[in-house]
């Protein structure tokens, strides 16, 4: 297959996969999630961004279904990637996702580790959905319970706050 053919598959199985993932299926997501990994290995090897935004996007899937050691062994790949090159951004989310990972095993002093690698200005926004880019040290709020997570604004934090209450503990870190 054409390289270009390959990227144009590759870019629309990671469609299919994040409808999927929105709809909660996310067996089909992760199988259409893989076939982009694939896809992007075949095509343009394990050096570029493009398949690191495939491993990323699978070790998203993966942590929705609890499947953390797959998680991370696939964010860990893209964040490698991702650091090398000068994708900032996609660096402190991969960071902020393998920091989940660690949220969910109850490890928040590895998590709160993980996040604090971005420091002093290359941090996400723990809300997921926030538009900001990377967050200086001094712009962060963080969790005053568990003091593990950060965030940009007092809204961001109540947004993250129904999946972040699961894993949060007074002073965990
Ligand atoms: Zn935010
Ligand atoms: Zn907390």
């Amino acid at each position: 297959m054409a390289v270009t053919t390959a990227l144009h598959e590759s870019s629309y199985m990671n469609s299919q996969a994040f409808k999927f993932r929105e709809e909660g299926n996310y067996p089909e997501a992760e199988r259409h999630q893989l076939l982009a990994v694939q896809l992007c290995e075949r095509a343009i090897g394990p050096n570029s961004t493009t398949t690191a935004t495939s491993w990323n996007n699978l070790g998203e899937v993966y942590i929705l279904m609890d499947r953390l050691d797959d998680a991370e062994k696939y964010l860990r790949k893209a964040l490698k990637v991702r650091e090398a090159s000068n994708e900032v951004f996609d660096a402190s989310v991969s960071r902020e996702n393998l920091a989940r990972v660690y949220e969910c095993r109850g490890d928040l002093q590895e998590a709160r580790a993980i996040r604090w690698l971005g420091a002093p200005d290359k941090i996400a926004c723990g809300n997921y959905k926030c538009i900001r880019e990377t967050l200086k040290r001094k712009e962060l709020m963080k969790c005053g319970n568990c003091k593990s997570i950060f965030y940009c604004s007092a809204p961001c934090q109540k947004v993250d706050w129904k999946r972040h209450k699961k894993y949060c503990r007074k002073d965990a870190a």
